[in-house]
């Protein structure tokens, strides 16, 4: 299956209020420009100098948005492009993207990752802690980010009530900081969640972002 016909396949399964965020790491320009002429904008990166290296080269009407696990040295260098940073996954890295966009005098979205999946390895604030954060209040004086939602991995496993269980775990959630925090503020309104195998069920259960590398761009070579 060519790049098009994939994506062609995957947007028949995506409602329009649900963007599709063409994952390409570790793809290279060719096969990115293959699914730019398509029609799709928004693309995700994992690693910042792979970003960087793509931004540079590829058409500036590209969307870019970083879904990697982002370290704290290398916020300055996607800060002046990115559009949103999927997986902030701790208050000091907020911190950190606010003091970088501060000094470019840019608003970088976030979306504050949950950890909901029952694997150790995935990154993300516990339920709990996200929810202490919000309520402490610091992040209010965080003048350059804006906070548009929260993001999750589900659990890599073929029980599919599993993952709806996380991603509707996640929804509630996400439901809860809205209606707390953002009753008077509509910038937060994204729920990022769902990858090639899960993303209908995470559709299903309330994801706005849908990130989507492998079904569009074939198994990636690392
Ligand atoms: C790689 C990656 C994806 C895409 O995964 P696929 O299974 O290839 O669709 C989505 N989200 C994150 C955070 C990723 O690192």
């Amino acid at each position: 299956m060519s790049i098009q016909s994939n994506i062609q396949s995957i947007r028949t399964h995506i409602p329009t209020h649900v963007r599709l965020v063409c994952v390409s790491k570790f793809n290279p320009n060719e096969s990115i420009l293959e699914a730019y002429e398509t029609g799709e904008r928004i693309f995700g990166e994992s690693k910042v100098q792979e970003l960087c290296g793509k931004y540079e080269t590829l058409p500036k009407d590209i969307v870019w948005h970083f879904i990697g696990h982002l370290q704290t040295n290398k916020i300055r260098y996607i800060v002046p492009f990115v559009s949103l940073i999927h997986g902030v996954d701790s208050f000091k890295l907020l911190t950190e993207i606010d003091k970088q966009a501060a000094k470019t005098g840019k608003t970088v979205h976030c979306l504050l990752q949950v950890h909901i999946a029952q694997e150790e390895t995935k990154f993300g604030f516990s339920p709990d802690e996200l929810l202490e954060i919000f309520e402490a209040g610091t992040w209010k004086q965080l003048n350059n980010i804006q906070i548009c939602g929260l993001m999750g991995m589900a659990t890599y496993t073929v029980n599919k009530d599993q993952i709806r269980c996380e991603f509707n775990g996640l929804k509630t959630l996400f439901d809860q900081v809205k209606h707390q925090y953002f009753s008077d503020n509509s910038s937060f309104c994204e729920l990022s969640m769902g990858m090639s195998d899960d993303f209908q069920i995470a559709i299903e259960e309330g994801s706005t972002l849908v990130r989507v590398g492998s079904s569009i761009f074939g198994h990636r070579n690392y």
